[in-house]
């Protein structure tokens, strides 16, 4: 199998596994994801497919230059967006649309170790995202497996509008998060609307986004008993340096 066709069934496999309806991740045509096929170009989910249902023509073949070159250009009107969308469409003749968060997903794609991205409305998630709270609830870690697998930080991204301006804010958030972090971020947390996995690899997508998930629960559940007990920096630290977590990191690659 050729390496663009392996990274596609890869894509479709995780795509369907986040979109499996007993999860609560999505419902219809919520969340996108996306893969990196080289330096050149990705695939994304098309504009209006489910990802329970994904299979090869759900997603679109998009130039990552052209994607790149509209996030860091000039403001454009919706229809320029369509446009510039459009234009980046490895086949012109294909029908379909890439997803209004292409400019986001190409970003991520840019960065450093990120392959594949999963971006999903999870209920537990949003049930902290939609709270007057979420600002300062999300600093805190609870458990080992949280930092082992979702990183000693998330980066957090205020409520703007979907598309090209937050696909900006986006990248002003995560070049922050990266600046104090030396990495880019596993975890992106968009305030008012959902999670984003980055890994290296369509199985760290699937397992940071369920090792996220039970976080969320598990915080949302510690206010039936007075509130979170969150790890000191020090013990978060420890654990993110320990060379046992380090191996046990790159054993879900
Ligand atoms: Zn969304």
């Amino acid at each position: 199998m050729s390496d663009h066709k392996q990274i596609l069934t890869q894509l479709i496999e995780m795509s369907r596994n986040l979109g499996d309806p007993s999860r609560n991740l999505v419902i219809l045509g919520e969340g996108n994801t996306s893969a990196k096929v080289d330096d050149k170009t990705f695939f994304v989910k098309a504009s209006g497919k489910e990802l329970r249902t994904a299979d090869e023509n759900s997603f679109v073949q998009v130039s990552l230059p052209p994607v790149l070159e509209t996030l860091a250009g000039k403001n454009l009107t919706d229809e320029e967006v369509k446009k510039a969308l459009s234009e980046s469409k490895s086949d012109h003749s294909s029908e379909i649309m890439p997803s209004l968060e292409t400019f986001l997903h190409a970003y991520l794609l840019s960065l450093p170790d990120i392959r594949f991205v999963g971006h999903t409305h999870p209920v537990a998630v949003n049930s902290i995202l939609c709270s007057v709270h979420s600002r300062e609830v999300i600093k805190g870690r609870l458990f080992p497996d949280e930092i082992v697998y979702c990183g000693p930080a998330v980066c957090y991204v205020e409520y703007i509008d979907l598309g090209l301006p937050l696909a900006r804010h986006l990248r002003k958030r995560v070049e922050e998060f990266m600046n104090e972090q030396n990495r880019p971020p596993k975890v992106i947390l968009m305030e008012n609307h959902g999670l984003i996995a980055c890994g290296g690899t369509s199985r760290d997508v699937e397992v940071i986004t369920s090792m996220y998930v039970k976080a969320a629960s598990v915080l949302i559940e510690t206010y039936i008993l007075g509130g979170p007990r969150f790890l000191t920096p020090e013990q978060v630290a420890r654990i993110d340096t320990r060379p046992d977590e380090k191996y046990r990191q790159t054993k879900t690659g």
